[in-house]
C-alpha cells in the first residue's frame, strides 16, 4: 500500500511492502512518514543504560545515536520539568 492510498482509506499507518533504512518491514506512520518500529527502538532507547542490553548487536554507531536520541529526549523533559518550576 502507499501513503496515498491510506491517505484516501482514512489510514494513520500503512505498509509499502520495503523495508525501512534500519531493515524493518514494519508499518510507517501517514503523518510523519516513520517506521513504526524506528519509533519503537527510539522510545525503548530513551530509557537510561538500556540501549547495549536492549540491541546488544546492534552496531556501535547506531548504538550511539539512539543514546544520543535518549540524552535529547531526557534533556528535553528536564528543560520542561525546569521551565514549569520555574512558574
Ligand atoms: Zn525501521
Amino acid at each position: 500500500m502507499t501513503r496515498n492510498e491510506a491517505i484516501a482509506r482514512g489510514l494513520t499507518t500503512y505498509n509499502t511492502g520495503k523495508p525501512c533504512k534500519r531493515g524493518h518491514h514494519s508499518e510507517r506512520y501517514v503523518s510523519t512518514h516513520n517506521c513504526a518500529e524506528c519509533l519503537r527502538e527510539r522510545q525503548r532507547a530513551a530509557s537510561p543504560n538500556t540501549v547495549e542490553v536492549v540491541f546488544p548487536s546492534f552496531p556501535a554507531e547506531y548504538v550511539a545515536e539512539l543514546r544520543a536520541y535518549g540524552e535529547a529526549l531526557r534533556l528535553t523533559a528536564a528543560m520542561r520539568q525546569a521551565a514549569a518550576n520555574a512558574g
